[in-house]
């Protein structure tokens, strides 16, 4: 089956080929379909969000005449001590769409003078699937960390260099491990994990 990931960040679909591995699913992205679909993100909660670009990416392939289950993802930080933000304004958190550095820089500011126990928070992902008919079936995860006092390591996307998930030992960033390492625990893993479960 044909399966359109409704994004063109490399590093969410390298997550979702690997644990999402379904015999005989074949996946491709808006990008390598050769399908435009920038729907405005205006929902106020990660599943909303999720569902405005399945539907987006759905629509877009159908209007090109293609045939095939859809799946979306939103994704984003929740720091308690600034009450969930940056939240599903994670990836415009500075102003600039996607400029990591920046929404990092302004995360790191927000928290002056915050200590260590008061710095928690999440990562968060929903996932929206739609088959071939459009019938959804939706799923969440999360992975519970803190936020460091600076960047640390070079790998990952986005804030991994702050965060510092709860396991291994509280010491270091998910930027700091290995791709495979953090498919295992990270909140896009768990809500594929969680996917898969239901949709088998
Ligand atoms: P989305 O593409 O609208 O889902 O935006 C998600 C934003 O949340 C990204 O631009 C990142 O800033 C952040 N984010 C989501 N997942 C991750 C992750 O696995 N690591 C680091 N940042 C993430």
């Amino acid at each position: 089956m044909k399966v359109l990931i409704a994004t063109n960040n490399t590093h969410k679909v390298d997550e979702i080929k690997t644990v999402l591995g379904f015999e005989g699913w074949d996946y491709f992205t808006l990008r390598e379909a050769g399908l435009t679909s920038n729907p405005v993100e205006d929902a106020d909660t990660f599943l909303g969000n999720a569902r405005i670009k399945a539907l987006a990416a759905r629509n877009a392939a159908l209007a090109a005449g293609m045939t095939c289950a859809v799946l979306a993802d939103d994704s984003g930080i929740e720091v308690d001590a600034l009450g969930g933000a940056p939240g599903v304004h994670s990836s415009r958190y500075a102003g600039i769409d996607g400029d990591d550095a920046a929404n990092n820089a302004k995360l790191l500011r927000e928290l002056e003078g915050v200590p260590t126990e008061q710095r928690t928070g999440r990562f968060v992902c929903t996932l929206v699937y739609l088959d071939e008919s459009g019938q959804e079936t939706a799923a969440r995860g999360t992975i519970e960390g803190r936020i460091g006092y600076e960047e640390e390591g070079d790998g990952g996307f986005g804030y991994d260099p702050l965060f510092i998930p709860d396991c291994f030992g509280g010491k270091v960033t998910l930027a700091q491990v290995s791709q495979d390492e953090k498919n295992v625990v990270s909140h896009r893993g768990n809500a594929l994990r969680e996917l898969k479960s239901l949709l088998q």
